[in-house]
């Protein structure tokens, strides 16, 4: 069988050696190093050819890729490497890391064009200057194709594994029969829609109740698929950690139930830096952290033990390798490596990755770029899918905060480099003429400030060049409003109708105005416009520009959720692609199941919310007295759960109850819902859409209702008064795409935490006299029944 391996992936396999090296220096952008490519080719003389495709082969090994540039009068090959800042302060272990891909492509150049020899140069092109620093060796083909045998070989038992180990996984895909004997209703419809999306190679956006095993009836399909679709990976992305861990619990269940065969499947789960850091106090390089020290010596060691492959390439571990935090952490401290940066270097060789959304649909997201750079044919599930449009929102947009620029003025750098310090002192001076511009406290802007993006370009320019000449004096409040500005910049270049430019003054807490949560409140007062700063924004209010060409550049993509109604809004937001399908799969419950009413006598608009809290009160009490046991009450914000879970207490003091709070630690969130037990009894008051809203389960006695206060809709602000416009301007529907679908949605998900399985009982009270409207009714779930 043949094994296809791009030249740089093969030289970072077998030529990458000495310290992780995590040191931030300046490093040109995509746009830039293209651009530097073009400069150096456009200096060439007439028939020199750039991007030159090579290949070549040594026993089962195809070996490809593009040469930076092929002189063919000079018989030379150029390999062009752009930078900022200082060459000569260029790490060892990357020059060799260049010069190993120079010969590789030298001796590949070497034998298409039948030249005994060839000049190699290492073209080092400065971004800032635009000058070139250049580098040569003459090589023999001879000698050439001598290294080119010596890199394959290294790579070829790897290669091999890697070979076998695929073929023995498709085998046993291809036989995997589903782990619990029948699907459960539902789950067959949905595990059909996400098989023949996978083998059609669309994109599946998929509403599917609670209950009948959502993450097995995604998985198991997309992996049977596997083989026949020559898929290279699945990545489950997850917005939460319980996401994650329900995928690695399938996969492990599978693994079992396939038992006594094996299922040769290569688990990895990624999770955050700051979780996997075992030195959260030194910084990612070898003179501070131990585990960088030498990594790239040890990770071929620690790399093969995690896998489960012997020094010949071969694997006598046939089954499932959990390749869990855990698992990765232990083999990483046996071999001396960073285990964070282990499981980033795994990535490349596992089957299944589950991870956080941000790996995949982020900016700079690892699995995206390995995908790009290893044209992988991927598969992507994406679990509990309505929480993209706000964490897509979260990725594309960008802020720049008063104080950040304020403390990077303060800075020792800044006190100390005077260019630094003109440069940061111009963005101060054309951001405080915006504010003396801004009248109100919260602005629009047709477009990002000519002034200010000048400045902020030339502070970027400045500071790059500061940090490539000063690499060791690291600075982080001067680093982390560099990070701020380069983001805002890349979003300013970015900006279109997707985005709003706006300009927020500091709030005073007597007036609400934030985000809807009730958790930003704040009024913008004449003294505060007048002393204040603002805070700068590109905002996104639709991400689909930004996800549609991740979701384009899988082989397929199944998006599902218990709540995607209606689906327009979420295929106009996300960016599905238009040959996208949609499947809603029918709940495995009954109405007789589910007692909803409605609490007509009840409003919870705004101006009502201090006279519904006595009606609330005696609703509550009254349900809890007739069917005593656990339930969750649930509230727009912290402030209206207090006041109605104050009022509660004082009326009926013996009623038990206990209550979310603001920024509550994970281990809080458990003990929270470890009351919730089978013979326990009390009322839980959460906020819609927070921890306790989604993605918990507590099945038979552990729930048996809820109450749901408002409608869930965001408050009416400035802001969202501003995605309202841009939204009716784009999709015509400003109110249902910015208030009404998002506050439903939140809704929905919350009563959800009632019915669990086909035999759970439940009541939910939808206390607002709004859910009599038959426009809102049409957004609730059909088997409700209302
Ligand atoms: S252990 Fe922590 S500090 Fe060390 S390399 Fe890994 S992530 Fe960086």
């Amino acid at each position: 069988m043949t094994y296809t391996v791009a030249v740089r992936e093969l030289c970072e396999f077998t030529a990458k050696q000495g310290d992780l090296d995590l040191r931030f220096t300046p490093a040109p952008t995509a746009l830039e190093g293209i651009a530097g490519h073009g400069v150096v080719a456009s200096r060439k003389a007439p028939g020199y050819r750039a991007e030159v495709p090579l290949a070549g082969r040594y026993k089962t090994l195809q070996v490809r890729g593009r040469a930076d540039g092929v002189d063919p009068a000079l018989q030379r090959l150029d390999e062009v490497k752009t930078f900022k800042g200082r060459l000569d302060r260029q790490p060892a272990s990357h020059r060799h890391l260049h010069w190993a891909q120079a010969r590789i492509y030298g001796w590949l150049v070497c034998q298409q064009e039948t030249w005994s020899h060839v000049d190699l140069a290492l073209v080092y092109f400065d971004i800032g200057t635009q000058q070139e620093t250049v580098f040569t060796e003459r090589h023999s083909a001879a000698a050439l194709l001598q290294h080119f045998e010596a890199q394959c070989e290294r790579f070829l038992a790897w290669a091999e594994a890697q070979s076998a180990h695929r073929a023995a996984r498709d085998a046993a895909l291809t036989a995997l029969t589903f782990p619990f004997g029948d699907f459960r209703a539902g789950q067959r419809a949905l595990a059909q829609a996400v098989y023949r999306a996978t083998t059609s190679g669309r994109c599946l956006l998929a509403q599917a109740p609670t209950g009948i095993g959502k993450t097995m009836g995604t998985l198991f399909p997309v992996l049977k698929a596997a083989p026949a679709q020559r898929l290279d990976k699945v990545f489950f992305l997850a917005a939460k950690t319980s996401g994650r861990q329900t995928a690695l619990d399938a996969l492990a269940r599978l693994d079992e139930a396939n038992a006594p065969l094996p299922l040769p499947l290569r688990v990895l789960e990624l999770v955050a830096r700051d979780k996997a850091c075992e030195h959260p106090d030194k910084a990612c390089h070898g003179a501070s952290c131990p585990l960088a020290q030498g990594f790239y010596d040890r990770l071929p060691a620690a790399r093969a033990a995690a896998l489960h492959i012997t020094g010949t390439g071969t694997s006598p571990h046939t089954g499932l390798v959990a390749l869990h935090q855990a698992q990765v952490r232990e083999t990483a401290l046996a071999h001396q490596v960073c285990p964070y940066y282990l499981s980033q270097e795994l990535a490349r060789w596992a089957d299944v990755v589950v991870g956080d959304y941000n790996y995949y649909f982020d900016m700079g997201g690892l699995l995206a770029g390995l995908t790009q750079a290893n044209q992988w044919r991927v598969a992507l599930l994406v679990d509990e899918a309505h929480n993209l449009v706000e964490r897509g929102r979260k990725m594309y947009t960008a802020e720049l905060r008063p104080e950040s620029l304020a403390q990077a003025r303060k800075s020792p750098t800044a006190r100390g480099y005077p260019a630094v310090k003109k440069a940061l002192d111009k963005v101060r001076r054309h951001w405080a003429a915006l504010n003396k511009a801004q009248t109100c406290a919260y602005a629009v802007l047709e477009t990002f400030p000519d002034k200010l993006l000048a400045a902020l370009q030339q502070c970027g320019g400045t500071l790059s060049d500061h940090f490539a000449e000063h690499p060791i004096e690291p600075d982080a409040a001067l680093q982390s409003f560099y990070f701020d500005a380069l983001h805002m910049l890349r979003m300013a270049e970015l900006l279109d109708d997707h985005s709003l430019v706006d300009l927020t003054l500091p709030a005073t807490p007597s007036r609400p105005y934030g985000n809807g949560s009730g958790s930003n409140s704040g009024t913008i007062t004449n003294a505060s416009i007048k002393g204040g700063a603002s805070t700068l924004c590109v905002r996104n209010v639709v991400p689909a520009p930004f996800l549609r060409p991740r979701m384009l550049a899988a082989h397929t993509c199944t998006l599902f959720s218990a709540t995607l109604q209606p689906a327009p809004y979420y295929a106009d937001l996300l960016g599905l692609p238009e040959t996208h399908v949609w499947v809603d799969v029918p709940a495995p419950f009954k109405a007789a199941q589910l007692q909803v009413s409605v609490a007509r006598h009840i409003s919870t608009r705004y101006p009502h919310r201090k006279a519904s809290l006595g009606p609330i009160v005696e609703l509550m009490a009254s349900q809890f007295n007739t069917r005593p046991g656990n339930y969750l009450a649930f509230f727009s914000s912290y402030d209206y759960l207090q006041q109605v879970a104050d009022l509660l207490e004082q009326r009926y003091p013996q009623l038990p109850q206990c209550r979310q709070s603001r920024r509550m630690l994970e281990a809080e969130q458990r003990q929270f819902l470890a009351r919730f037990t089978d013979t326990s009894q009390s009322i839980g008051f959460a906020v819609l859409g927070g921890a306790f809203a989604e993605g918990i389960d507590l099945p038979g006695q552990r729930l048996i209702g809820a109450f749901l206060s408002t409608l869930g809709l965001p408050q009416i602000n400035p802001v969202n008064e501003q995605i309202r416009r841009r939204m009716q301007a784009m999709f015509g529907a400003g109110y249902d795409y910015t208030y009404l679908y998002p506050g439903l949605q939140k809704v929905v998900q919350a009563a959800g935490r009632v019915i669990r399985t086909p035999q759970d009982q439940g009541v939910v009270h939808l206390m607002d006299d709004r859910y009599g409207q038959a426009q809102i009714r049409a957004l609730l779930p059909a088997w409700w029944g209302l």
